[in-house]
Parts: structure tokens; sequence; C-alpha cells
């Protein structure tokens, strides 16, 4: 597969053409950012690990009937996937209130949610992603309402898969980011990634955070907790 021109460089991943149009190439960069852009670092090694957790539990996800994008791993950071139109939606899927949902409810990070909630935001950086509902995703023109409803019965069943699957890992699924695309038939799949990055995961007996709230929060560690949770998940896989 060659890798052509490059089409984009976001804030973790540049996204490069290939010579068959329905593919492309995602590079995952060392690059963290937080608060929609204002804070900026490097995790070294970051892009290696999330290329390699988000190929796994895709596969993982593929595996249990969930479509995704994922196509094959191409060395530790260049990952080949179908091409989609993005649904400019960020789909967040929350087990245990943390983040902006604590605060804006007033709950204390880490209640325990009675049960398993979803939220939309819109993706767009220029507004700081501000989030809406499934009847504001329509109002716009974001995405059809069958196209709602797949989302949303793929999100939660995403959640049950990994949600198991970490706590196999001895980690607790707090909340995570998806996105979702068009393939050129309209099928919907999973896009983008799944990664420290994009959930926040907890060791489950000691609380300790093993994800990127460590850089957003200065919590110190950051390396070495991309480095624990891929362990886990290493372990795990190798079972
Ligand atoms: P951001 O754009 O938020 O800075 P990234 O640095 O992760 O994010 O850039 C990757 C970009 O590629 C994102 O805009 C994401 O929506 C997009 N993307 C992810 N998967 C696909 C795909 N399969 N096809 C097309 N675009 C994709
Ligand atoms: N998230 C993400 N990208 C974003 C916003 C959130 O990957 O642009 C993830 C974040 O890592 C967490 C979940 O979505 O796992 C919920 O984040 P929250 O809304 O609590 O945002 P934050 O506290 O980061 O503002």
């Amino acid at each position: 597969m060659v890798k052509g021109a490059q089409l984009y460089e976001g804030k973790a991943k540049k996204v490069f053409a290939t010579d068959d149009p329905e593919l492309l190439i995602v590079s995952y960069k060392d690059d963290a950012t937080a608060f929609n852009g204002l804070k900026k670092g490097t995790i070294a090694g970051k892009g290696v690990i999330n290329n390699k957790m988000s190929n796994a539990l895709m596969k993982l996800l593929e595996e249990r009937g969930i479509p995704t994008h994922y196509v094959k791993e191409l060395d530790d950071r260049n990952t080949l996937v179908k091409k989609v139109q993005i649904v400019p939606l960020e789909v967040i899927v929350r087990n245990i209130a943390a983040g902006s949902f604590a605060k804006h409810y007033g709950v204390s990070e880490g209640t325990i949610l009675k049960v398993p909630t979803i939220e939309f935001s819109y993706k767009n950086d220029e507004l700081g992603d501000p989030l809406l509902n499934m009847y504001h995703a329509l109002a716009l023109g974001l995405a059809t309402e069958e196209e709602l409803d797949t989302i949303t019965e793929y999100a939660f069943r995403i959640n049950f898969e990994l949600r198991s699957f970490w706590a196999e890992c001895g980690v607790t699924l707090v909340d995570f980011k998806l996105e979702f695309g068009r393939l050129p038939d309209g099928t919907i799949v999973l896009a983008d990634e799944i990664s420290p990055d994009t959930c926040r995961l907890w060791d489950t007996e000691t609380g300790r955070k093993l994800d990127k709230d460590r850089f957003r929060r200065d919590l110190g560690g950051v390396e070495e907790a991309y480095q624990e949770i891929m362990g886990r998940l290493e372990a795990k896989l190798k079972e």
C-alpha cells in the first residue's frame, strides 16, 4: 500500500491518501492537546500505544459484530482504514461520573451512574465542541434519525463489550468518546480511535488514572500510565 499525499493533520493523527480511493492511512503522533487545543505537549511513545490499542480494540469489536473502519496495521504508528465521511458528532458514553459530566451536574467524580448514559457534542473546534441533543443534530442536518439510532445502538453495545474487556484487565472503563462515519454506500461504521486519549480508564484496585487525565490535570507519570494500560491489554490478549 503506497502512502500518498497528506490530506489532513489533526491534533493527534495525520491522515494520508493511498493508491486506493476507498482507503486512507492514519498515522499516530506523540502530540497531546487538551482543553480544545489550549494545552499542548508531547507524550513519548503515545502514538505507538494508541495505534496498537485502537487496532486491537477495533478488531475485538469487529469480532463482536460492530462494523469499524479498521483494515490493517501497517507498522507501529500507521494503520490502513476505510475512508469514511465522518459524522460530525462526538459520541460520549459514561458509566461513572467524571470530567465535564461531574462538573455540569454537581456529582462527585467517581459516582457510579444508575445506568450507562450517552451524550453528543457537535464536532466543531471553532465552537468548542458544544453539547447537543438528537433533535439538534437532526435540525442541523448532521445525521438522519436512522443514523442516530444506529449510532446510539452501537455506542451502548461498544460500551458493553469494552467494559467487560477492561474489567478482565483489572481496569474500570469510566467514559469514552467515539466517532462514526459513513462508507460510500451509507453504512455507518465506527471510525477514529479508541485509546487512553479518548477513554477514562482507572485501575480497579487503586483507582489510579491510566489515561490522558494524567496529562490534562498535570498528575505526572503520564508515559508510565500509557505503558501500564498497554501492558494490561497485551497481557490479556496473550492469554
Ligand atoms: P482532530 O481532527 O480532532 O485534531 P485527529 O488528530 O485524531 O483529530 O485527526 C484525525 C482526523 O481523522 C479526525 O478529524 C477524524 O475525525 C478523522 N478520521 C478518523 N477516522 C477516519 C476515517 N476512517 N476516514 C476519514 N476520516 C477519519
Ligand atoms: N473526550 C475525547 N475528546 C474530546 C472530549 C472528550 O476523547 O474532545 C473523551 C474524554 O477522554 C473522556 C470522555 O470523552 O474519556 C468524556 O470527556 P468529558 O466530556 O468529561 O470531557 P473533559 O472532562 O475532558 O472536558
